[in-house]
């Protein structure tokens, strides 16, 4: 019997961010006709503006900071006529010219990709006009209307902007803004000590300027392993950053030279710069969500379940506009489960225990599966181990002084259930732990597996054989 040809499904995305860029790549392999519109550019904020440019960015800190640690390992820098060299300088123009050069060629290798896999790319702005009809306003100012059997909504979030403190893109700044700025601040005021805000404070010290964090809680990185935040504020302070805790931002003026940060007890913190790290909100409104009967939650996220469906049949959404976890990694995968599902391949839920996020301060947090939290709280039954890196031979000799490896075991069976690594590259350290965790792996399956000689692997190996479960 020959085969029925069945017509091709068609896919329109809105948002080319990893939420939308990703989907459309499986919903190409997947035989479907695919449109992506975006307004800002392939890659979206994930590429232009949020992460990329941030870990670029940290990236030129982390080499610069290393000349800093190079005397504890006997090394020092002469200039030409052997005169010490006890500082580099960060020439700010070169390091921002070189994160956006990078950022824009990530985008443009993106739109290849999507060029040769057949996705069709529109640069405007799209809403939906039924759950099967799109329209797109174009660059040039026309429209074009698309039939979709599937649409996905990957619009992603944008900063979130406070009444009293406005961004000026001169002084006041978003962390979309900075990589305008001619040269390095005087005096940065960070206003925000969650991620965005802790990985900025550090990467603007790292490149020598002078930092205060603003933080409103007790300490830096609240939601974060405790102990892990404990050891990064630590090291910020030891680097000589200001770090304001309990200090809620009021408002953030401008003054002839700089900027004035007031508290909410009525302090006052002066400063050349403010960088404004206060959250996202979602990008939904003016899409016609609500009018075709998307259901947005309180903060004005889509509403999805775990193989990205919205309230209304055949609109999916992925990313950032869904608030599900503000992570590439995870706008990624819940687009590639929406096309998964849509053109019914085979799909497995999203699993968000399974997720590994990383902080990119120096050392890095890594962290996968259940907390300290969760186990403090009896959400899970599980002991856990804390070992120092300060013990590890790797890390003595690349003077390696804070950080540690924790991992979590299922009470009784030893299954591995979480762990976090706080060490330099901890966001490649904590893969082993990953695996574990997504694959159900005992203590002494990890225990027993081999590592290198010295390496700070071995640690997570040890800390795995120290949870041995007892009979
Ligand atoms: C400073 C910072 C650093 C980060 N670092 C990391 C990190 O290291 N690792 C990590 O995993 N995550 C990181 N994140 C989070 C990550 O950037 C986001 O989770 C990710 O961008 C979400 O992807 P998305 O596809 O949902 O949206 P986006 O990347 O925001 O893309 C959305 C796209 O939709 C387009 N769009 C919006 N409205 C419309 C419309 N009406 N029509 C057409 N197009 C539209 C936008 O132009 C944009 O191109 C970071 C975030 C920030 C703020």
């Amino acid at each position: 019997m020959g085969a029925v040809n069945a017509p091709q499904p068609s896919v329109v995305i809105l948002g080319g961010g990893p939420g939308g860029y990703e989907a459309a790549l499986v919903a190409a392999q997947l035989g479907a006709s695919v449109t992506v519109v975006d307004r800002d550019g392939l890659g979206g904020a994930a590429v232009l503006t949020d992460c990329v440019p941030s870990k670029a960015l940290i990236s030129t800190a982390d080499f610069r900071s290393q000349f800093e640690t190079a005397s504890d390992l006997g090394l020092h820098l002469e200039d030409h006529e052997g005169d010490e060299v006890s500082d580099s300088v960060a020439e700010l123009l070169a390091v921002n010219r070189r994160v956006m050069a990078l950022a824009a060629a990530q985008s443009r290798d993106i739109g290849e990709r999507l060029a040769s896999d057949g996705v069709e790319v529109l640069r405007g702005t799209g809403r939906l006009l039924s759950p099967s009809r799109v329209e797109a306003t174009l660059e040039d100012g026309s429209t074009r209307a698309l039939d979709a059997d599937v649409v996905l909504v990957a619009t992603g979030a944008t900063p979130r902007v406070m009444d009293t403190a406005r961004p000026d893109g001169e002084r006041i700044l978003t962390w979309q803004q900075i990589y305008e700025l001619p040269e390095l601040p005087e005096h940065l005021v960070v206003v925000g000590s969650g991620v965005t805000g802790a990985e900025l404070a550090q990467a603007y010290l790292g490149l020598g300027a002078r930092v205060t964090l603003v933080s409103s809680r007790d300490r830096v990185l609240p939601g974060e392993d405790a102990d892990a935040a404990t050891v990064i504020e630590d090291v910020f302070r030891k680097r000589g950053m200001e770090v304001l805790g309990r200090s809620r931002m009021e408002s953030v003026r401008r003054t002839d030279d700089g900027v004035v940060v007031r508290l909410v007890d009525g302090r006052q913190v002066e400063g050349s710069h403010a960088l404004l790290a206060v959250g996202s909100v979602p990008q939904t409104s003016g899409l016609g969500l609500e009018e075709v009967g998307v259901a947005l939650s309180e903060s004005g996220h889509v509403v999805t379940d775990r193989v990205s469906r919205t309230s209304v049949r055949g609109v999916y959404a992925a990313g950032d506009c869904t608030g599900v976890l503000p992570l590439a990694s995870v706008a990624a995968m819940q687009g590639r489960i929406a096309m998964a599902h849509a053109l019914g391949d085979a799909v497995a839920p999203l699993n968000l225990r399974g997720v590994s996020a990383n902080i990119f301060t120096d050392p890095e947090i890594a962290t996968v599966g259940y907390s300290q939290k969760d186990v403090d709280d009896d959400t899970v039954d599980a002991t856990c181990v804390m070992l120092p890196l300060a013990t590890n031979p790797r890390a003595k000799m690349q003077g390696i002084t804070d950080g540690f490896v924790k991992l979590f075991a299922r009470r009784g069976v030893g299954t591995v259930v979480g762990g976090v690594v706080v060490a330099p590259k901890a966001s490649e350290l904590i893969y082993p732990v990953t695996i574990a965790v997504q694959h159900g792996l005992t203590v002494d399956q990890l225990a027993g597996t081999f590592t290198v000689y010295p390496s700070l692997s071995g640690s997570i190996a040890e800390a795995a054989r120290q949870l041995h479960p007892r009979g």
